[in-house]
């Protein structure tokens, strides 16, 4: 396991001892998240890289000697992380790049990237004999809550908008979890689930405001290093709704860069739906991440809609960090990606996932990915997810009566259009 040195408040760099506080800074309050930082020179004596070409462990735990948790603790025991790496030549062409790689975290067991947030979350729950965990989301955060709670019989209890897509909701209930569906928006939900916490003595996974959601997450980037054998990519390109995968995927990079594993961070690019992107806003207006103020929401993206996103100092960090760049893309451009990003490299994501194809499409047309660099698209969840989207995409299908002429003149009219 990695000791933790220290909790590093993101915006005013104060750093508090590990067990002095439990989620945001005092002094700068939610816009405070914290940084887990460890001891990297000890790190880098005791930890080889190479090593781990012989591990035979198939999810994120096999980076445990980086991530925070006590050696008696058993991890849940669901397989998150680990997920493939495609390498799509037809997907880089398309792009106009180099080379291009689709990471496919939709694969994981509740079918996005969220469960290794949940993952690390509930194992430090059972690390302190916790009995409750309750998070807000927009969907994903709460079905891999949900499910990665079940497997080790833990409690959770989940508050998500009740216009949630349905499967998404079906999963929570399946799950077995505690369901509040709140007449509002992620946003509203997101507060609520603070205060309840607070007063039920929950512990609250809320995304940003617990520092282990990002340290969960940045498994991924430990992974697209270590399948690309520590030659990282020029550019990663990520979806965001509070900012917290993007500030997951640059710690990732960040801690492996400390450890002397690779030579430099990829520039992060991060994709926002237009009516959800105060990001992009800030970032264009050189706005900090305590001035921003929260924006209605509006998106066919679920899973990206935050008006005021949770973990924007780190976002905003991440991306001016690494010479990277924010963008936003149109409802349609997101929809037509769902069967784009499906046909180019056989992955079938969910919209707020695909967003990353018009995203890189975008960032190819204004010069932030030049032709000559290889860039990774991580598709952040499963299309599964919800197919009313993607049916709004590619239509319904076409009946036919059981007789072979009418199928050939089925067929006949499909090659046609
Ligand atoms: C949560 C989520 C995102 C965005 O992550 P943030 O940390 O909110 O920026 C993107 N795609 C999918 C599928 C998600 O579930
Ligand atoms: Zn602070």
């Amino acid at each position: 396991m990695a000791t933790i040195r220290e909790l590093r408040c993101s915006v005013c760099g104060r750093t508090f001892a590990p067990d002095s506080v439990r989620y945001t800074c005092p002094h700068d309050g939610a816009v405070g998240t914290l940084d887990v930082l460890y001891d990297y020179d000890s790190l880098k004596t005791e930890l080889d890289r190479d090593r781990l070409r012989v591990s035979h462990e198939g999810s994120m735990w096999r980076y445990r000697a980086l991530l925070p948790l006590a050696p008696d603790v058993i991890a849940p025991p669901l397989q998150v992380g680990w997920t493939p790496l495609y390498d799509s030549a037809r997907l880089a062409d398309d792009l106009g790049v180099r080379q291009a790689w689709a990471k496919d975290d939709g694969k994981n067991p509740t079918g996005s990237l969220k469960d290794r947030a949940s993952a690390l979350v509930v194992a430090r729950a059972m690390e302190q004999g916790i009995e409750t965990v309750s998070t807000a989301s927009t969907g994903n955060a709460a079905a891999a809550l949900a499910g990665v709670g079940a497997s080790v019989g833990m409690r959770t209890v989940i508050f998500v908008p009740a216009t949630a897509p349905e499967a998404k909701i079906a999963q929570l209930l399946v799950y077995g979890a505690t369901v509040i569906l709140v007449e509002d928006t992620y946003d509203v939900a997101f507060d609520l689930c603070t205060e309840i916490c607070d007063l039920e003595g929950w512990y609250c996974r809320n995304t940003g405001m617990n520092p282990f959601t990002a340290e969960g997450k940045k498994t991924v980037a430990f992974e697209i290093a270590e399948q690309l054998n520590w030659q990282v990519p020029d550019v990663v390109v990520v979806s965001v709704g509070d900012g917290n995968i993007l500030a997951g995927v640059h710690k990732g990079f960040w801690d492996l860069h400390q450890l002397g594993w690779i030579e430099r961070i990829p520039r992060l690019l991060g994709v926002q739906a237009e009516g959800s992107s105060p990001l992009v806003h800030a970032w264009e207006n050189g706005i900090a991440a305590v001035d921003m103020q929260p924006v209605e929401t509006h998106t066919i993206a679920d899973s990206i809609a935050a008006g005021l996103p949770r973990d924007r100092a780190k976002a905003l960090r991440a991306v001016r960090d690494t010479d990277g760049a924010f963008l936003a893309v149109s409802d349609e451009a997101i929809l037509a990606s769902i069967p784009r990003v499906a046909r180019l490299t056989g992955v079938f994501a969910e919209p707020s996932a695909a967003a990353v194809y018009a995203g890189a499409r975008r960032a190819v047309e204004l010069g932030y990915i030049h032709p000559d660099e290889s860039i990774v698209l991580l598709l952040t969840g499963n299309g599964l997810k919800d197919v009313r989207r993607a049916q709004e995409a590619v239509g319904r299908g076409l009946r036919v009566r059981p007789d072979l002429a009418a199928i050939r003149q089925a067929l006949a009219s499909l090659e046609d259009t």
